[in-house]
């Protein structure tokens, strides 16, 4: 391919912006790219349920969009507040002939991981992959504006659910089957302002090459996907992001900007499918933009 034919992708400086959160993709200034027009699909993940928390939007809509052009039938789960999202996403996979089933709740709670697993199994016949995306991020300056509270619903969101959804999937899953988290490259990284958030990632890699093990004897693999700075709602709307950094988001990298969801999404692809990654299991893989691990 010639670089004529390169999508170009968007570069710092962004429009200054800020969202609660969890943030709605509809309302960013300067959409995230999603739609991976270069992608071309191979059938890669015929007749494979998915389950990807997150779907509505960011990376997760990526995911969900590629896997539903691969062959496979997702279920995603998404958070009231982002209903608009995720009924954006449906309407995305259905317009391509796929099957895209819709899950509304908050993961930091147990009965909701068992619930989004069983209602999966449910309406998509059963559950082969599972993409454990969804997360909570707070940027503070100092250890003393981390609440107990919100120390809690970071790790409840980004550790505790990957082990419930988890625990719930496995024994439905047959060999052959795959387990792909969302890490990110704060987990070894550790910046400064987000002590609770990537001490989630770190846990979530260790947690990965742990179940790994754990799993190989089942036939399931079990992967760590680790972005850096992604062009998404999750930072737009962490409240710790000062507006003028937004405006700068991913300048840091050699590359020079952010990432776009379809640049990452491809890889959940390649880790689902046993064609590309039979002999792949408990790694974490990077996609930062050129910086060195
Ligand atoms: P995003 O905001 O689009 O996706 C995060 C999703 O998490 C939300 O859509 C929401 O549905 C879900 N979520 C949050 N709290 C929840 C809760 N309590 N219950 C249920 N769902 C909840 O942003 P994104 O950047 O696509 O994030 C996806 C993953 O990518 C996350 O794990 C994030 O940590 C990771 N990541 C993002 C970046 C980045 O720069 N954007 C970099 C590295 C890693
Ligand atoms: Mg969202």
């Amino acid at each position: 391919m010639t670089n004529m034919h390169r999508t170009r992708k968007p570069k710092p400086p962004f429009n200054e912006q800020q969202q609660k959160s969890p943030g709605i993709e509809k309302k960013m200034k300067v959409a995230p790219l999603y739609k991976a027009p270069q992608y071309k699909a191979a059938g890669k993940l015929i007749g494979k349920r998915a389950l990807i928390t997150g779907g509505d939007s960011g990376i997760g809509r990526a995911v969900a969009l590629l896997y539903a052009r691969e062959g496979a039938s997702v279920a995603i789960t998404y958070l009231p507040v982002e209903r608009t999202d995720a009924e954006e996403t449906k309407i995305e996979i259905e317009e391509l002939g796929g099957q895209c089933h819709l899950i509304s709740g908050d993961l930091s709670k147990e009965a909701f991981c068992k619930k989004a697993v069983n209602e999966t199994i449910k309406k998509l016949g059963g559950i082969d992959i599972l993409v454990s995306n969804a997360a909570h991020q707070m940027r503070k300056d100092d250890i003393s504006e981390i609440t107990a509270e919100e120390f809690d619903k970071t790790f409840k969101t980004n550790v505790y659910a990957y082990f419930h959804l988890a625990k719930a999937a496995v024994p439905h899953m047959k060999p052959g089957s795959s387990i792909i988290v969302t890490s990110s490259e704060t987990s070894t990284r550790a910046p400064e302002q987000l002590l609770d958030y990537s001490s989630t990632k770190g846990a979530i890699n260790t947690f990965t090459k742990s179940l790994a093990q754990m799993l190989v004897k089942k036939g399931i693999r079990v992967n760590a996907v680790a972005p850096g700075p992604v062009w998404t709602p999750l930072n737009v709307a962490d409240e710790g992001t000062k507006k003028s950094k937004v405006r700068q988001f991913g300048a840091n990298q050699p590359i020079g900007r952010p990432a776009q969801p379809e640049e990452i999404a491809p890889a959940y692809v390649f880790l689902a499918s046993e064609a590309d990654s039979s002999y792949i299991s408990g790694i974490v893989l990077p996609q930062m933009g050129a910086e060195p691990i």
